[in-house]
C-alpha cells in the first residue's frame, strides 16, 4: 500500500529550463552592461566557474549549485570587485523566481494526494533555501509534509543516501514510497535502486526514448490523474 508520493523539483513541478534561460539572460545583461564582457564571453567564463567550483568543493554535494559562489569565483577570475557576486545572484534568482510557473495539473494533483490521504514529499539535488522560495512561488508549499535536499542529505541524487532521507522522513518502508522525477538516471533509477516505487516524469519524450527499465512507470504530465502519478 503505498502511504507517500516524493517528488523532484526541477522539471518536474515546473519549467526549470525555461526559466533559467530567462534568469540566466538577465544576469548576462548585467555583464554585458557593468563588467564589460561579451554575452560569449560571460558564457565561457561562467562554465570555467562552475568547473573551479566543482573541484574545490571536491564533492557531489549541494554547494555546487551556490550561484554566489559561481559569481564569486567568475569575478575573481577577471579581477574586478566581488562587491558584484551577491547583486548577480540576487537578480538571477529574482527573475528565476517570477518566471516559475506550475506544470498543468500540480495544484489539483498535490491536492488529491494530500486528500487521499498520502504524505507528500520532496527529494531534490539543491541548496535548501531556493527550493523552499520555488515551492513557496509554486503555492504548494502548504501541501508538503517533508522536504529533503542534497544540503541536508550530502549527496545527489541518484546517490541513496537522499532517497533514504526520503524513506526515513516518510515513516513507512522504502516499498510503500512512490519518487516521481523528470530524470530518468537520477530520479527513476537513483529511487528504484534504493527500494522506492519510480515514477519518470517524461514531458518532452525524446526522439528515440530509451526501453522503459523494469518497474518504471512513465507519465507525459502532472495532470494525469493523481493516483496514477502516485502509482496507485
Ligand atoms: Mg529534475
Amino acid at each position: 500500500m503505498i502511504k507517500a508520493v516524493v517528488f523532484d523539483i526541477d522539471n518536474t513541478l515546473y519549467d526549470y529550463d525555461a526559466a533559467h534561460e530567462i534568469a540566466f539572460g538577465a544576469v548576462t545583461g548585467f555583464a554585458v552592461r557593468s563588467l564589460g564582457l561579451t554575452a560569449a564571453g560571460f558564457r565561457d567564463l561562467h562554465r570555467k566557474s562552475d568547473e573551479i567550483l566543482r573541484s574545490r568543493v571536491g564533492t557531489v554535494t549541494a554547494a555546487i549549485h551556490n550561484r554566489l559562489l559561481r559569481y564569486q569565483i567568475l569575478l575573481e577570475q577577471i579581477h574586478a570587485p566581488v562587491f558584484y557576486a551577491p547583486r548577480m545572484s540576487e537578480l538571477y534568482w529574482t527573475v528565476f523566481l517570477s518566471a516559475v510557473e506550475p506544470y498543468p495539473g500540480l495544484t489539483a494533483c498535490a491536492a488529491a494526494l494530500k486528500a487521499a490521504p498520502l504524505l507528500v514529499g520532496i527529494g531534490t539535488n539543491m541548496t535548501a533555501m531556493y527550493q523552499y522560495a520555488k515551492l513557496e512561488r509554486l503555492g504548494i508549499l502548504q501541501d508538503i509534509d517533508f522536504i529533503v535536499t542534497s544540503e541536508e542529505a550530502g549527496s545527489e541524487k541518484p546517490d541513496r543516501r537522499l532517497f533514504d532521507c526520503c524513506v526515513e522522513k516518510a515513516g513507512c518502508p522504502a516499498s510503500e514510497c512512490v519518487f516521481v522525477g523528470d530524470s530518468l538516471e537520477n530520479d527513476a533509477l537513483g529511487a528504484q535502486s534504493a527500494g522506492l516505487l519510480p515514477v519518470w516524469l517524461c514531458t518532452r519524450p525524446p526522439e528515440n526514448p530509451p526501453e522503459l527499465p523494469a518497474g518504471v512507470r512513465r507519465i507525459g504530465s502532472l495532470a494525469e490523474r493523481p493516483a496514477r502519478v502516485g502509482g496507485l
